[in-house]
């Protein structure tokens, strides 16, 4: 089972959860919401194999945080995997996008500059400046546009970018979200939950949850569920063998 977008630092006990998630999950990408937290969390879970820790800067956060955004950059160069970053343009967050906007050309230019890395992104009410950002920096490795809520030509215009997705329960639950996905690249595509901010019937969702998704995989993609579960896992054995 594989979650590419957990927040597992932030679940109660995450320790003693995470030691769960080792054992259930083949693979499983904690995304940070600060470069403090990700040392941090690097530190915790460093012992375990099957779980890997994204270097982020929320950008949630990015007026709390943008005094870290020289560590953020400045990490990069160590950092496999980098995330959460992106943009927020939803009506909480829109007042520091320019802020956000900064935070994250920095971090893609960097990732750049590193030769490219894969980055797990946010864009919820941003896609296009999201997909402009990328056009703009050139190539950063592979972007993994996380729970994606844009429209189906900002899809379109993000896959020609190279970008990928990974998708989770609750965006699935939606008609929108299962639109999404139908015009997505199969093998292009990654199971996530972004739990614990999720919930399905009143629970958190855990991060072997989110191979639920096959399921609904299997209905949209015409495929047997067998059939689903080793595209997922062929999609991120690519990713991680840099022939992405
Ligand atoms: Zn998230």
């Amino acid at each position: 089972m594989i979650d590419f977008h957990s927040h597992l630092d932030l679940y109660p006990d995450g320790l003693a959860l995470a030691r769960e998630v080792n054992l259930r999950n083949d693979f499983t990408l904690v995304v940070t919401t600060s470069p403090r937290a990700y040392y941090a969390t690097s530190r915790v879970f460093s012992e375990l194999a099957n779980i890997h820790v994204g270097l982020g800067l929320h950008p949630e956060v990015a007026e709390a945080k943008a005094t870290e955004l020289d560590a953020l950059v400045a990490g990069i160069k160590g950092a496999r995997f980098v995330g959460e970053v992106g943009l927020d343009g939803s009506p909480r967050f829109r007042r520091s996008l320019d802020l956000q906007g900064r935070i994250f050309r920095a971090v893609l230019g960097e990732c750049g500059q590193q030769g490219g890395r894969i980055i797990s992104i946010h864009s919820r009410g941003a896609a296009q400046r999201t997909i402009d950002a990328l056009a703009t920096a050139g190539d950063v490795g592979v972007p993994v546009l996380h729970w994606f809520s844009g429209g189906i030509a900002e899809l379109r215009a993000a896959s020609r970018l190279g970008c990928w997705f990974s998708v989770g329960p609750v965006m699935l639950a939606s008609e929108k979200g299962r639109g999404l996905l139908s015009h997505m690249s199969l093998d292009r595509v990654l199971p996530e939950t972004d739990g614990p901010f999720t919930s399905e019937r009143g629970l958190a969702l855990m991060p072997w949850d989110a191979w639920s998704i096959c399921s609904t995989l299997s209905e949209v993609w015409a495929m047997p569920h067998e059939a689903v579960q080793e595209q997922l896992r062929s999609n991120l054995r690519r990713l991680l063998s840099d022939k992405a």
